[in-house]
């Protein structure tokens, strides 16, 4: 391949979705799989998803969630227990029939979510309120077969965490759904640098078989929202179809109150929709997998690869993912190539910088280029990571706050979503009258703003539940 072009890529403005899939390809995060609607993730990708793993795997343990794995195979008759269960998944599940040579006497469902066979095991472990609290979390895949498929933000087969809990009383497993979208809220804005809206879904959009949904949802440059991560109230729902009874402090048997709640592999699409530009990804400093790239300038004059070193071993030293890249490509290639990778900063050493104890460090987000002192390099790079890292959650929270808008009027509302806007209105919270909604203009509520029965309907003049999003998805 000739390195020179593999920096085109298609027009962000003009072209988004083909801007979406150069860029995740040219930067070596994802490559398509073999089987349609599958997706290979790179090192590069797959580095970021440690990152957003490490970074909630911590959190969940501050909160007593204890990591388990239960099976990929579940057995189709669990599926059915929970009927509106079922019919929300039952057009996506892959079925496994055949096995070990012969017709399987019951089909197996591939998880296409755990709740069913991780209830059904925990009604098997819970006995009594002593065991309650009880707080698992997978990190595992899931597979949905979905028609039309994106890297990342849609494949069939994809990788996510799924918490699920059992209390013994409704108001704890409404505080764990609330507790973990913070959670998710925190991570999405502390280590990606993405704001988000957060709030209750409609009764339309909620998880088939949950009492509430909550979502988050972030908004893409084009203006589209991302459904980033959901937590799911289930009430006594699962608890009765997989019958989790537990004896209370009574004596008497009672149905368990559960939840569910989860983020996915989406978010890394959700990372290059937010932050990337025309010369390609832009990595947010807290979950960048390489912070800081060296490019050494001139590296056939003595002494210029021994700094390069230097440098390199003082701020890996410090915890700074750092790179140094003494390959004979040129610079030119080396600053296309890490600019496209979204590298937050990239610090070139050459002659004349070390004569005067100097690095010139140039900034992904700003373009800004910085003469650096080598004498305390790591606090100058500690504290340049910083700036970037609060520049770019600061870019983004300009973009959703320039995206959103508020009107009574629905063919504003309508016009407003389709030109990339995200609309607040008033609605009545009626599933039909939501569905006509979406019918019509393909646009969807997102999350509850607001319960607020003061005005009315801006679709069908009925008195108003709630101030809800609208917007187009992907
Ligand atoms: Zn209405």
């Amino acid at each position: 391949m000739n390195k020179q072009f593999v920096n085109e890529l298609a027009d962000i403005n003009t072209n988004f979705a083909q801007w979406y899939t150069d860029v995740i390809l040219k930067t070596d995060m994802v490559d398509y799989g073999p089987v349609k609607g599958t997706m290979v993730i790179k090192p590069y990708g797959y580095a970021v998803w440690e990152n957003i793993q490490q970074y909630l795997d911590k959190e969940f343990k501050k909160r007593g969630v204890q990591n388990a794995y239960f099976p990929l195979l579940i057995p189709e008759s669990y599926l059915k227990r929970e009927a509106e269960h079922v019919e929300g998944f039952a057009p996506e599940v892959a079925v496994v029939t055949y096995a070990g040579g012969e017709e399987l006497s019951e089909k197996l469902i591939i998880r296409p979510t755990s709740e069913t066979i991780i209830c059904e095991m925990y009604a098997k472990w819970i006995k009594s309120y002593r065991d309650l609290p009880m707080v698992m979390n997978q990190w595992c895949n899931v597979m949905r077969w979905e028609k039309t498929t994106r890297p990342f933000l849609r494949t069939s087969e994809f990788l996510w965490q799924e918490g699920h809990t059992v209390q013994s009383c409704p108001e704890d497993a409404e505080k764990d759904v609330q507790e973990m979208l913070k959670v998710y809220v925190g991570c999405l804005r502390n280590l990606m640098a993405i704001p988000t809206l957060q709030g209750r879904k409609t009764e339309k959009e909620k998880f088939a078989g949950a009492v509430a949904t909550y979502g988050m949802e972030a908004i893409m440059k084009d203006g589209k929202c991302l459904q980033a991560g959901t937590t799911h109230n289930l009430g006594q729902n699962f608890a009765k179809a997989s019958n989790i009874r537990f004896l209370n402090k009574n004596g008497e048997l009672e149905y368990g109150y559960s939840t569910s709640w989860g983020v996915s592999t989406r978010l890394i699409g959700a990372l290059v929709m937010v932050h990337g530009d025309e010369r390609g990804l832009r990595m947010p400093p807290n979950i960048a997998p390489i912070q800081a790239v060296i490019v050494p300038i001139a590296n056939h004059k003595p002494g210029v690869n021994e700094k390069c070193e230097e440098v390199f071993n003082l701020l890996k030293k410090a915890d700074v993912r750092v790179k140094l890249d003494n390959t004979d490509n040129t610079p030119g290639w080396k600053f296309n190539e890490y600019e496209m990778k979204g590298v937050p900063v990239r610090l070139e050493i050459g002659p004349r910088d070390i004569e005067n104890n100097v690095l010139t460090a140039v900034r992904r987000d700003t373009h800004e280029k910085l003469t650096l002192n080598l004498g305390n390099i790591v606090e100058e790079i500690q504290s340049l990571l910083k700036d970037v890292q609060d520049n770019m959650l600061k870019q983004a929270e300009d973009n959703l706050k320039a995206s959103l808008i508020e009107t009574d009027d629905f063919d504003e509302l309508v016009k407003s979503v389709n030109d990339g806007k995200v609309a607040l209105a008033y609605h009545c919270g009626d599933e039909k009258c939501e569905e006509e909604i979406k019918q019509k203009t393909t646009i969807k509520t997102r999350v509850i703003y607001a319960y607020d029965d003061s005005h009315k309907c801006i679709y069908c003049n009925k008195p108003s539940k709630y101030r809800v999003y609208f917007g187009k998805q992907y």
